[in-house]
C-alpha cells in the first residue's frame, strides 16, 4: 500500500471507528482518522454516558422521597441544572481527551474535519486537503430523525439539544416511544418536570417483550409521567416562552420544550457513497457483509451507520473485528445473537434473547417463568412498585433463550444474565445455582412453576 498516504483512513470518531483506528495501528497499519464534531462520538458526547448521569441525577429524587420510611429527614431537597451540566460537560470534556491520547498514543493520526468520499480510494477533507488510503472505513454513526415535517417542527428539540438547554423546563413534552424517549422522560420527570409521553404507537417500547411494555408503562404514569399512546404531536406552535403542542387527538398541551425521540438514521447523507461505489441497504443503511466489507471492496462500514444493532458495544466489536480481519490476519465476523441491552428508565429495563413473541414463533414448544413482586426496599419506603422478572424458556431442549427484567439493578443483573444465555444454560442450570439471599436477582434462580407454556403455533 506504499502508493497510498496512508493504509486506512476512518471517517468518524466515535465508539466504532476509534476501535477499529486503534487495533489497526497496533497492528502495524497507518492509519488516519477524521472528526467532524468532536472525539467520542454520540456515545461519550451527546449519548449512553451524558444520559447515564442525567439519569443517575434524576434517580436522588426517588432517593430522598424513599428515605423517610428508613427513618431519614431530607431537609428541602433543591435541584440546580446548571450545575449538573456543567459538572457532565467537564466529564464529557476529560473522556474526550482521553479517546485523544488514546489514539494518539497508538499512533492514529486524527484530523478535526469532516470528510467526504471522492472515489473508493480518496477522501475530501473539509481543511481542502485530500488523503488516498488502501482501505476506507465508514464509522459516521446516525442523526436524530424527526419523522415526518409538521408545523413547527422547527421549535422542536432532539436528544442532542436536550443535554445542553440553559434552562430546565418545568413542562416538556416528549413525542416517541423507543428508549430514547423513554429514558428522557425519566431523567426530566425524576429532575422535576411535569413530562408527556406521547406515541403514535399501541404502546411504548416497540420490540420489547409485551409483559415489559405494559408493566414499564404502568411504573412510569405511578411516578406521575403522563402516557398517551396512538396519538402524535400534529402542530407546534409558538405562544410567547412557551409552545403549545397540538395532538391529533385534537388536544393541546402546554409546555416549556418539546422533544422528538422518534428513532434514529443512519449519517449517509452527502458522504460521497455514490461515487465510492458504496450501495444502501432497504432500511438506508450502509450494506455491509458479516465481515463489515461494504460493495466497493477497499471499503468497510461499522456502527450505527450499517443499522445492524444499534448500540456502543456493538459498534466497537464491529470496529475491532473489522480491524482483526483486514490488518491483523484474522478474519473475524460479529456475532449478534443474544446481545443484551437496557433502558435506563425508572425502574431499569434490562433484556436478553427472545421475547416471548419470538419464542413463541420459532420454538417447538415455549415455557415461561414470570414472578412479579414488591422489591424488599419498597416495605419500608412505601413506594407502590412492582418487579418484573420472566425467563423464556424453549421447552424442548430446557434452553434459557431469553430475560427479561424491570426493577432496579435491572441492567446489571441482565449484563451477567446474558453470559447464562449465551453460554446455552438451561432451565435446570439456572435452578441448580443457588440463590444469593436477599436479593431481586434470586428470583432468577429460584421460579420453578411454569406459568405458561405454549405449542408452536401452525403457520397459516
Ligand atoms: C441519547 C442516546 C443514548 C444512547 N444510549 C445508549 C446506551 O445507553 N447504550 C448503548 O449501548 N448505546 C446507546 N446509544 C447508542 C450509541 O450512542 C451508538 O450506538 C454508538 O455511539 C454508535 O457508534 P458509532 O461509532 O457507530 O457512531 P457514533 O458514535 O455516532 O460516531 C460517529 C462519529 O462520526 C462523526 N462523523 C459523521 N460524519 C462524518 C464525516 N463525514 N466526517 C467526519 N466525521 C463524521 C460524528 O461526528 C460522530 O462523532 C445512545 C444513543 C443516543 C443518541
Amino acid at each position: 500500500m506504499a502508493n497510498y498516504d496512508v493504509d486506512l483512513f476512518v471517517i468518524g470518531g466515535g465508539s466504532g471507528g476509534v476501535r477499529a483506528a486503534r487495533i489497526a495501528a497496533e497492528h502495524g497499519a497507518r492509519v488516519k482518522l477524521a472528526e467532524e464534531y468532536r472525539l467520542g462520538g454520540t456515545c461519550v458526547i451527546r449519548g449512553c454516558v451524558p444520559k447515564k448521569l442525567l439519569v443517575y441525577a434524576s434517580r436522588f429524587h426517588g432517593e430522598f422521597e424513599d428515605a423517610a420510611g428508613f427513618g431519614w429527614t431530607v431537609p428541602h431537597a433543591s435541584f440546580d441544572w446548571p450545575t449538573l451540566i456543567a459538572n457532565k460537560d467537564r466529564e464529557i470534556a476529560r473522556l474526550e481527551a482521553a479517546y485523544g491520547a488514546t489514539l494518539a498514543k497508538a499512533g492514529v493520526e486524527v484530523v478535526k474535519n469532516r470528510a467526504v468520499l471522492l472515489d473508493s480510494h480518496t477522501a475530501q477533507l473539509s481543511s481542502g486537503d485530500r488523503v488516498r488510503a488502501g482501505y476506507i472505513l465508514i464509522a459516521t454513526g446516525g442523526t436524530p430523525g424527526y419523522g415526518d415535517h409538521i408545523p413547527g417542527l422547527e421549535h422542536a428539540i432532539t436528544s442532542n439539544e436536550a443535554f445542553h438547554l440553559r434552562e430546565f423546563p418545568r413542562r416538556i413534552v416528549i413525542q416517541g416511544g423507543g428508549y430514547i424517549a423513554v429514558e428522557f422522560a425519566g431523567i426530566f420527570a425524576g429532575l422535576g418536570s411535569h413530562v408527556t409521553l406521547v406515541y403514535r404507537g399501541e404502546n411504548i417500547l416497540r420490540g420489547f417483550d409485551h409483559e415489559v411494555r405494559t408493566h414499564l408503562r404502568a411504573e412510569l404514569e405511578a411516578r406521575g409521567i403522563k402516557v398517551i399512546t396512538g396519538c402524535k404531536i400534529a402542530a407546534i406552535e409558538k405562544a410567547g416562552a412557551h409552545f403549545a403542542a397540538h395532538l391529533s387527538n385534537g388536544n393541546q398541551i402546554s409546555a416549556d420544550q418539546v422533544m422528538f425521540a422518534t428513532g434514529r438514521k443512519p449519517n449517509v447523507a452527502k458522504l460521497g457513497l455514490k461515487e465510492a461505489g458504496v450501495d444502501l441497504a432497504k432500511d438506508g443503511g450502509v450494506a455491509v457483509d458479516k465481515y463489515s466489507r461494504t460493495s466497493a471492496e477497499n471499503i468497510y462500514a461499522v456502527g450505527d451507520v450499517t443499522n445492524r444493532i444499534n448500540l456502543t458495544p456493538v459498534a466497537i466489536r464491529e470496529g475491532h473485528a473489522f480491524a482483526d480481519t483486514v490488518f491483523g490476519g484474522k478474519p473475524t465476523a460479529v456475532d449478534h445473537a443474544n446481545v443484551p441491552t437496557a433502558v435506563f428508565s425508572e425502574p431499569e429495563v434490562g433484556t436478553v434473547g427472545l421475547t416471548e413473541t419470538q419464542a413463541r414463533a420459532v420454538l417447538g414448544r415455549t415455557d415461561i417463568y414470570r414472578a412479579v413482586f414488591k422489591p424488599l426496599k419498597a416495605t419500608l419506603s412505601g413506594r407502590d412498585t412492582r418487579v418484573l422478572m420472566k425467563l423464556v424458556v424453549d421447552g424442548m431442549s430446557d434452553r434459557v433463550v431469553g430475560c427479561h427484567i424491570v426493577g432496579e439493578g435491572a441492567a446489571e443483573m441482565v449484563q451477567l444474565a446474558a453470559v447464562a444465555v449465551k453460554m446455552g444454560a438451561s432451565k435446570a442450570d439456572f435452578d441448580a445455582t443457588v440463590a444469593l439471599h436477599p436479593t431481586a436477582a434470586e428470583e432468577l434462580v429460584t421460579m420453578r412453576k411454569k406459568t405458561a407454556s405454549y405449542a408452536r403455533e401452525a403457520a397459516e
